[in-house]
């Protein structure tokens, strides 16, 4: 790194280059053997080579659509700007309260978020977008669908589990259950609470939520790793008796994360079409400002002394490069689009008294009326799967899984020993537009297809 902006990254360079340091095949071996013990999964390994890295290996038979995995999230966050949409569990991602607090309270945000852009009773001139289909509905009936008031027809077919609030009573994270906030507030959100039952410096905290709200919620994601390892760098403290040196700790409670990084954001993030090659070193550079402007107001926010080396602006940079090359969505369809379905399947007689009442709010919805959750996470199983533009496996979400794990199912039969592998891109494309999608994630594909199809290219030249 070049002589840098950030104090932290020069008084304390030994202890970030052992952090950044790569671990060796054997710890990568060893950690994914006790995640897998832990989570009592089975069917497939993870191993290493020289040549590709991590690599998922079957260990079973596989059927054509089987489950190969269910992977649990090591950090994962809704995109801030889906929050309007979708009320899930800040935890688990399950939607949360009932059908009409989620279509109540889309509607009364839509709402507000209208009146700010046209000023308040302005009558004409105001389109914003895809919402001028939208009828809008008075606010009383609005309010009744978020108070509970007002049921909606057969809507009981569709419970979703209480909105139970954050321990420190901030109005940002909600659950689905006590457990849920409490294993939230453990792992990651105690440190980042802005509500005034947390000690937290709140005024901080919301400072930088405001910054990556208004610049890249990325960065929001990379404040629950560093507050998930300073927790489990003092749990780990707190459970140790015998003597481990400070860095030990910190070493420790890193090790999750050092399985799933591999550049820095500002390196690795793709150049925007609009940014002309010229301009590449600039536009990276801007990058890198931005990432330090969100990391200062991130110390000033939760900053421990014990575990300084995390407020480098090269750890920082890591840190969100890894959500950038692992391409890992995180998706949970809404039951208000199975609700409506199911509305619309109803035998004639039935469905036209239940439209009575929901063709109003369908219609205030518009189009996008059931917009999934959306957001960000790191799924460490998922993330050692490599690329085939002829994969075996895909990320695919069932009926039953409602909330923020990723489910792979089997594509075709996938026999013993065989390495399972998914797709980063959309592989229907070109072999060139897939060569260039690839070198986002930087390497060249060479599954069979690729090579194949390479083959032909330079045989026909
Ligand atoms: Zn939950
Ligand atoms: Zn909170
Ligand atoms: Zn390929």
């Amino acid at each position: 790194m070049d002589a840098s902006i950030c104090p932290i990254d020069a008084q304390f360079s030994d202890q970030i280059s052992i952090l950044l340091n790569p671990p060796i095949p054997l710890q990568v071996q060893e950690y994914f053997q006790e995640l897998l013990a832990e989570r009592k999964c089975c069917g497939f390994k993870v191993k290493t080579d020289g040549e590709h890295g991590k690599g998922v290996y079957s260990e079973v038979d596989f059927q054509e659509d089987e489950i190969v995995m269910k992977d649990q999230m090591l950090v994962g966050a809704q995109h801030s700007s889906n929050k309007i949409d979708c009320l899930v569990c800040s935890f688990c991602f399950r939607f949360i309260g009932s059908i009409e607090l989620q279509i109540g309270r889309k509607l009364y945000l839509q709402g507000v978020s209208a009146t700010d852009e046209c000023g308040p009773s302005n009558g004409s001139g105001c389109s914003s977008g895809s919402s001028s289909q939208k009828t809008r509905l008075p606010r009383d009936i609005i309010a009744s669908l978020m108070n509970g008031d007002l049921q909606l027809p057969y809507s009981e077919k569709f419970p979703l589990p209480p909105v139970v609030p954050c321990l420190g009573g901030c109005k940002e994270a909600y659950y689905c259950s006590k457990s849920c906030a409490e294993a939230d507030w453990d792992s990651f959100h105690s440190l980042l609470c802005g509500g005034n039952g947390s000690s937290n410096n709140t005024k901080a905290i919301l400072k930088f939520m405001q910054h990556a709200n208004d610049t890249n919620d990325i960065f929001i994601l990379a404040a629950k790793v560093i507050s998930n390892t300073i927790l489990r760098c003092r749990k780990l403290k707190a459970a140790h008796v015998q003597q481990l040196g400070k860095h030990e700790f910190l070493l420790k409670a890193w090790k999750p994360v050092s399985m799933g990084y591999k550049k820095r954001w500002w390196d690795c993030i793709a150049l925007p079409e609009d940014v002309d090659s010229c301009d590449e070193p600039e536009f990276r550079m801007q990058i890198k400002d931005l990432a330090f402007a969100s990391l200062q107001l991130l110390k000033e926010a939760i900053y421990d002394d014990e575990c300084a080396p995390l407020f480098s602006l090269d750890i920082y940079g890591h840190i969100i490069g890894m959500f950038e090359l692992n391409n890992l969505d995180l998706v949970v369809a809404s039951p208000v689009e199975d609700y409506f379905l199911y509305i619309d399947d109803l035998p004639h007689s039935q469905k036209k008294e239940a439209e009575k009442i929901t063709k109003s709010f369908l219609d205030a919805l518009g189009e996008d009326y059931a917009i999934s959750c959306e957001g960000t996470a790191f799924y460490p199983l998922q993330s050692c799967m490599n690329h085939s533009c002829i994969p075996n496996a895909k990320a695919f979400k069932r009926e039953e899984d409602k909330d923020g794990q990723a489910t792979i199912i089997a594509l075709k039969p996938i026999s013993k020993g065989e390495e399972i592998t998914i797709s980063y891109i959309d592989e229907e494309v070109s072999y060139e537009e897939r060569q260039e999608s690839l070198a986002d994630y930087g390497f060249r594909c060479e599954c069979p297809r690729c090579l194949e199809e390479e083959h032909k290219g330079s045989s026909s030249d």
